[in-house]
């Protein structure tokens, strides 16, 4: 089909480089905090869903999870038959599929335990049941939770396999009241549905930042993203476990010529040269998730091994970069955006922090135009 054609090939020497072997290294020292459910939405934060699973799984992840009904049918497709949580109470319309999938849903609507009842037809689906101890996001609140938890474990069908919540702000250590706040509501609500009979098979609280900051919130089961990614959750985080990046940004230089002092580049000519210098066009751009304001912020980019700064605003499928007056860059010369050249480093999390954003943010941007290209399978 003419469809597929655009991203299978690949003539524009631009690449996602995602190194699995890092992926099954992070999924590894995670294991060993607690079970760990690798969570692969957004496309595995940019990484690739599918490979990122495979890999996540074979490095000792026991459960997946996506945020979308969508995302799961994807894996499914690809013959991924692990455990599958979804993180949001599917919509009435996915229910049917979520159940014929043998997904995990999230619920936390009295209206989401029937129609997942109804979904089922009398087989047994084990659910999980989420409540909200103060991200107030999606989850029922510890008053309503009851009822929930009432509809699933009275529906005839429904297995009350789960019940779980999630952290604001595991990644402050500034705000570790709030953290200690949530696990006590949450263990009230255990304790009292305990007490009524309703006991989950596991409880699960923990992001990345949950886990490797709060043992306590580690319980049955820990939802790394961030971390499985090989990135710490914040960069006042120290992470307890050594991580590795999986993914770099890179490309060749697709363009050099050399400029005189005073030339201007780029649209609006807001760069310009201060000496005769070597300027190289990166075949990327902000369509492709670099940026337009990473210019603005003093955005580097590695070339030679050395940092150049980005020469003029990003445009939407290419970037320039002022190498210097002594370069020695040639067309086909390797550029990396994000990642490692010879001793030096970009790391998702410095873009971030020009952009004032995190590292979740500029991984999950790179956009679909982009090859991922898989090492260290
Ligand atoms: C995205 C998400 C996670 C993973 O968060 P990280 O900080 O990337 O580890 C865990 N749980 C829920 C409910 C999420 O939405």
């Amino acid at each position: 089909m003419a469809g597929g054609r655009v991203t299978e090939r690949a003539y524009r020497p631009a690449w996602a480089e995602v190194d699995l072997s890092a992926v099954r290294a992070n999924a590894a020292a995670l294991s060993e905090l607690a079970p760990l459910c690798a969570v692969v939405k957004a496309n595995a934060y940019g990484h690739g869903a599918v490979d990122v699973a495979k890999a996540a799984l074979a490095g000792g992840a026991s459960w997946l999870a996506v945020a979308l009904v969508e995302e799961g049918v994807q894996l499914r497709d690809a013959g991924i038959d692990a455990p599958v949580l979804v993180l949001a109470e599917p919509t009435a319309d996915a229910m049917a599929e979520a159940y014929a999938l043998g997904l995990t849903p999230t619920l936390y609507t009295e209206n989401g335990a029937k129609t997942a009842a109804g979904a089922a037809g009398g087989e047994p689906w084990p659910v999980h049941v989420k409540v909200d101890t103060g991200m107030h996001r999606v989850g029922a609140s510890p008053a309503d939770v009851d009822a929930v938890v009432d509809a699933v474990v009275t529906s005839g069908s429904l297995v009350f396999d789960g019940l779980w919540t999630h952290l604001a702000v595991a990644d402050d250590a500034g705000q570790d009241d709030f953290t200690e706040e949530q696990l006590s509501r949450f263990e009230a609500v255990r304790s009292r549905l305990t007490g009524t009979g309703a006991v989950p098979r596991m409880v699960h609280a923990a992001n990345s930042a949950g886990a490797l900051a709060h043992p306590l919130a580690r319980y049955d089961l820990i939802r790394c993203g961030i971390a499985l990614y090989g990135h710490r959750p914040a960069l006042a985080l120290t992470p307890s476990v050594e991580l590795r990046p999986a993914m770099s940004l890179k490309a060749r230089a697709s363009y050099v010529r050399e400029l005189d002092a005073g030339e201007r580049i780029s649209y609006g000519r807001r760069y310009e040269t201060s000496q005769r210098t070597t300027i190289a066009t990166v075949p990327l751009g902000y369509a492709d998730g670099v940026t337009r304001r990473l210019f603005d912020v003093g955005g580097q980019v590695l070339v030679g091994g050395r940092r150049c700064p980005i020469a003029g605003v990003v445009t939407m499928d290419q970037l320039m970069v002022d190498c210097g007056t002594d370069a020695d860059v040639h067309v086909g010369d390797e550029v990396v955006l994000i990642g490692r050249q010879g001793d030096e480093e970009i790391t998702a999390w410095e873009v971030a922090e020009l952009l004032g954003t995190i590292s979740y943010e500029v991984l999950c941007a790179v956009g679909p135009r982009v090859p991922r290209v898989y090492i260290g399978r």
